[in-house]
C-alpha cells in the first residue's frame, strides 16, 4: 500500500459528533477488579452497594438540649425535673414519666417516653435537679428519626455511580473497606516524527521538542490513569512499526503526528499493516482535521495530529470521552456552559473551531470569554494560558462582541478567582 493512500475510503464531511459517536459506539468497560475504598476516589462502581445497618441505629437527638414528653411543654414555661444525662454514645437507662426530661446532646439516642427534643436555647436553669423549658415544643422537633439516612438492604449506590468524596463517606457509612470498581485501561503513548528532540537530550536549536508526549500524558493522568510513554519513532516505516506493535499491547495506543497527508506520514498505513481497522480519518473541525480512530483485536487507537494545540484539542473531544467510557462513566463529555463574547470572532464556514478562551465572571455573574491568545495550532502558549475551548459553529462565519456561545471548559477552567456567593449577606 502506498504511503498516501488512505487505508480506510476518506470519509470526507464527519462532523466532531458523528465521530464520537463512532467512538462511544465502540467501548464498553473492560472488565471490573476489587481495590481498597482508599484507592477509590475517581473510580466508578462496577456493583451497587446495600446499606448494612439502620441509620440512625435509634432516634436520636438533633440539637444539644433536653429530650421531653412534648405535652409537658404545652403550657410552657413549665419546669421538669432532670432525670438522666446523655452523651453521644451512651444508652439513655431511665424511661421518662410526666414532669420528667434528660440531658441530651447531639447524636444521643431519645430515651424511652420522650418524643421531642428542646434546644438548650430554649431553657432556662430550673431549681436544684431541674430546668424551665421556656415553649412549647410539637411532637418529633429535633429528633432524627431510626433509619431515616438509610435502612439496612437498602441500595444506597447504585452501579455505574462515580466515586467522589462524598460517594467515599457513603461506602466508609456502610463499611465498604474493599468495592468492585471498572478497571482503569492501560494507555501508551508515542510521538512521531523526525524532527522531535526528547525531553532529556540535550538542546538541539535545530530541532522541535517533544511537548506532545507529556502534555498527552498529563491530560491521561487528570483521569486518573498513569499512561506509558514509549518516546519518540522516527518517520521510517521499519522503526515506526515496531513501537506500534509495542503500543498495541495496551488498551488505548494514542500517537501524535505522522497521521497527515505528507510523504512521510506513514502512521495509519503502518497501523493498517499492523490489522488495525481506521474507522475514520479526518473530522471536519479546526484545529484537529487529520485525526484518526481505529481498532484492533485488543486496542483503540487514536491518531493525533502532530500540531501541540491540535492533539490536545483532538484528546479533549475524542479521547477523553473513550477513557470516560472505558472506566465505566456514564457523562462521558467536558461540562460546556454559556460565555458572552468580549469580542468579535472570525471563521470559515465548514469546519467547527475550537478556540482558546480565557473565562471571567462579570458583576451580574455572567461568563464572559476572551481570547487566550494566538490561535495558531502551534502555539501551547495560548493553549497554557486557556481556561476553555470556545464552541464556533461549523456553519458559522463568524461571531460578534456580545454574542453568546458555548464553551468547553478545559482543566484550568474548573475554578475561580471569585467565591461566587454574591447573594451571601
Ligand atoms: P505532523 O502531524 O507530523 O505533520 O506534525 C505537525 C506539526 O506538529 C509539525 O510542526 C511537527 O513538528 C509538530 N509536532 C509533531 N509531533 C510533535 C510533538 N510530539 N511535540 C511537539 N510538536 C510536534
Ligand atoms: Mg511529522
Amino acid at each position: 500500500m502506498s504511503h498516501d493512500t488512505p487505508t480506510h475510503p476518506a470519509s470526507a464531511g464527519l462532523s466532531v459528533r458523528d465521530a464520537q459517536a463512532c467512538i462511544v459506539g465502540k467501548i464498553h468497560p473492560i472488565g471490573t477488579e476489587n481495590i481498597a475504598l482508599e484507592k477509590a476516589l475517581g473510580r466508578v462502581l462496577a456493583s451497587e452497594v446495600r446499606a448494612n445497618r439502620d441509620l440512625p441505629p435509634y432516634d436520636l437527638a438533633a440539637m444539644d438540649g433536653y429530650a421531653v414528653r412534648s405535652a409537658d411543654t404545652a403550657a410552657a414555661p413549665a419546669t421538669l425535673e432532670i432525670v438522666d444525662d446523655i452523651q453521644a454514645g451512651d444508652m439513655p437507662r431511665v424511661a421518662l414519666q410526666p414532669g420528667q426530661c434528660a440531658r441530651i446532646m447531639t447524636g444521643a439516642p431519645v430515651p424511652a417516653g420522650a418524643d421531642a427534643v428542646v434546644r438548650v436555647e430554649d431553657t432556662r436553669p430550673g431549681p436544684d435537679g431541674a430546668v424551665e423549658i421556656r415553649l412549647p415544643v410539637p411532637t418529633a422537633a429535633d429528633i432524627r428519626r431510626r433509619a431515616e439516612n438509610m435502612s439496612q438492604g437498602e441500595i444506597v449506590l447504585p452501579a455505574g455511580t462515580e466515586i467522589t468524596p462524598a460517594t467515599i463517606g457513603v461506602l466508609a457509612t456502610v463499611k465498604q473497606a474493599v468495592v468492585e470498581v471498572y478497571r482503569k485501561p492501560r494507555v501508551a503513548i508515542l510521538s512521531s516524527g523526525n524532527e522531535l528532540e526528547a525531553l532529556h537530550e540535550p538542546l538541539d536549536p535545530d530541532r522541535i521538542p517533544d511537548s506532545n508526549t507529556h502534555a498527552l500524558a498529563a491530560q491521561v493522568q487528570a483521569l486518573g490513569i498513569e499512561p506509558a510513554r514509549l518516546g519518540i519513532a522516527r518517520d521510517d516505516p521499519a522503526e515506526l512499526s515496531r513501537f506500534l506493535e509495542q503500543g498495541l499491547e495496551y488498551d488505548v495506543l494514542l500517537i501524535s503526528g505522522g497521521t497527515s497527508v505528507g510523504v512521510h506520514d506513514h502512521v495509519r498505513p503502518a497501523l493498517a499493516a499492523l490489522g488495525v481497522t481506521l474507522h475514520f480519518w479526518r473530522v471536519e473541525m479546526r484545529p484537529g482535521h487529520p485525526v484518526a480512530f481505529g481498532t484492533s483485536d485488543r486496542a483503540f487507537v487514536f491518531c493525533l495530529p502532530g500540531n501541540p494545540v491540535s492533539s490536545m484539542v483532538c484528546f479533549a473531544q475524542f479521547v477523553f470521552p473513550a477513557l470516560r467510557a472505558l472506566t465505566g462513566h456514564r457523562r462521558l463529555f467536558r461540562r460546556v456552559l454559556p460565555a458572552r463574547l468580549t469580542h468579535g470572532i472570525k471563521s470559515r464556514p465548514g469546519r467547527v473551531e475550537f478556540v482558546r478562551v480565557a473565562l471571567t465572571r462579570n458583576a451580574d455573574g455572567v461568563h464572559e470569554a476572551a481570547s487566550a491568545g494566538p490561535q495558531s495550532s502551534g502555539d501551547v502558549l495560548t493553549m497554557a494560558r486557556a481556561d476553555a475551548l470556545l464552541i464556533v459553529p461549523a456553519d458559522s462565519r463568524g461571531l460578534a462582541a456580545g454574542e453568546t456561545a458555548l464553551v468547553q471548559l478545559l482543566e484550568a477552567g474548573a475554578c475561580q478567582d471569585d467565591a461566587g456567593l454574591e447573594g451571601d449577606a
